[in-house]
C-alpha cells in the first residue's frame, strides 16, 4: 500500500493494482431450483496500465465476474478490491467506469444531448472532449434510437469517460457488431489506452484479444483457466486437431498408444483426437486402423479450450 496524490484530489491510501479479485464465487439457481456455480474461486489481478482481455465462451461466468468487479452484484465468497478500496467506492469516485451490453440510455435524446445530459452530473467531465474522444462528433446530432448498435457503444464509451476513469471496464462491448465496426470502435478505445488507461474486457472474440489486448485471461466454467501475455496464450493454444471415421473400439485403442492423445470426443459421427503428437497420431491411424477421411486442421478456439482446460464439454461423448 502506497500513500499517493490523485487526481480525484485528496491524498489517500492506495494500492498498487487497479483490482485485486480473491476466490470469487458466485451462485445461482436454474429455472429447476436447483443451484449451480457461475463463478468458482476466481483469482485475478488487473496492474495499473495493463489492457486485459477477458476471453472465454458464452456462459464461462465473463459477465458474472464483470458485475461483481463494479459491484453491481455481491459475491457469495471472496472479495474484489478496485484501487485498494471496495468497489462501490471506486465507481463513485469516478476511478473505475464501465461500458456494458446494454441499457443506460434514453432513446429520444440525441447523441449530444445525451453526453451534456450525463456530464452535467460529473463535476469536471468535459462532454465535448468525451464525444471527440470517442469518435462520436459526426454523431451529435442523432438520435439514439437512429443510431446502430455500434454507433450506441461508442456513445457509452463516451458516457464512460465523463469521470476521467483510470480503469475502464467493458463487458463484450462488440457483441453483434460487423467486422467494421468493430474495428473503429476499438480504435476509438485504444486511443485512449495508450495513454496509460487500464482496460479490462470481455470477449468471446479471440481476434480482439490477440489485437488489443497485452494480456489474456481465458476462463472457463467459473475459473480462470490461463493467463498470459497473447503471444504465450497462442503459443499454448497452437496444435492441430486430427479426426477420423473409425470403430469406437479402435479409436480407444489408438488413444491408450504412448503417442500423447489427450482426448478423444467424437462430434457428428467422427472422432476428434487432441493429440500433442500429431504426425505420431497420422501415422498410427494411416498404418494401424481401417481408419478413413482422416482431416488435420488448425484448432479452433473450443478445441484450444480444451486443450488448456483438459475438460469435457457436456455435449460431447467422451472415451
Ligand atoms: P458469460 O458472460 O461468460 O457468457 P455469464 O456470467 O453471463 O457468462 O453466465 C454464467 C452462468 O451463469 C451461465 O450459465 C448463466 O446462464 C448463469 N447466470 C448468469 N446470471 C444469472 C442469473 N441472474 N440467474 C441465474 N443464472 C444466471
Amino acid at each position: 500500500m502506497n500513500q499517493t496524490q490523485t487526481s480525484h484530489g485528496a491524498r489517500e491510501v492506495t494500492s498498487p493494482d487497479a483490482a485485486v479479485l480473491s476466490r470469487l464465487v458466485k451462485r445461482f439457481r436454474n429455472a429447476k431450483g436447483e443451484e449451480f456455480t457461475a463463478v468458482s474461486g476466481l483469482d485475478l489481478r488487473v496492474r495499473r496500465g495493463e489492457v486485459v482481455a477477458f476471453l472465454g465462451p458464452n456462459g464461462a461466468g465473463k459477465s458474472t465476474t464483470i458485475d461483481m468487479l463494479l459491484g453491481l452484484t455481491q459475491p457469495d465468497e471472496g472479495s474484489v478490491r478496485l484501487f485498494g478500496q471496495a468497489p462501490q467506492g471506486a465507481v463513485r469516485a469516478g476511478r473505475v467506469a464501465a461500458v456494458l451490453q446494454s441499457g443506460g440510455l434514453l432513446p429520444d435524446l440525441t447523441v449530444e444531448a445525451t453526453v451534456k445530459m450525463l456530464g452535467s452530473l460529473h463535476s469536471g467531465g468535459d462532454p465535448e472532449l468525451c464525444i471527440r474522444r470517442a469518435g462520436i462528433t459526426e454523431l451529435r446530432h442523432r438520435k439514439v434510437s437512429e443510431c446502430s448498435g455500434g454507433e450506441q457503444q461508442r456513445l457509452r464509451f463516451a458516457l464512460a469517460l465523463l469521470s476521467s476513469p483510470e480503469f475502464l471496464v467493458l463487458d463484450e462491448p462488440t457483441a453483434g457488431m460487423d467486422v467494421a465496426a468493430r474495428r473503429e470502435f476499438w480504435a476509438a478505445v485504444r486511443e485512449d489506452a495508450e495513454q496509460g488507461m487500464t482496460v479490462m474486457f470481455a470477449t468471446h472474440y479471440m481476434e480482439e484479444a490477440d489485437q488489443f489486448a497485452d494480456r489474456v485471461v481465458m476462463v472457463d466454467q467459473g475459473t480462470v483457466v490461463a493467463d498470459g501475455s497473447v503471444s504465450s496464450i497462442r503459443a499454448a493454444m497452437s496444435g492441430r486437431t486430427v479426426s477420423a471415421l473409425i470403430s469406437p473400439q479402435e479409436a480407444q485403442a489408438v488413444a491408450s498408444l504412448p503417442i500423447g492423445v489427450r482426448s478423444c470426443t467424437v462430434r457428428g459421427g467422427r472422432h476428434f483426437f487432441d493429440c500433442t503428437d500429431s504426425d505420431a497420431l497420422l501415422r498410427v491411424l494411416i498404418d494401424q486402423t481401417s481408419a478413413s477421411e482422416i482431416e488435420v486442421a488448425p484448432r479452433s478456439l473450443e478445441e484450444a479450450f480444451m486443450a488448456i482446460t483438459h475438460r469435457r464439454r457436456a455435449d460431447q461423448e467422451v472415451l
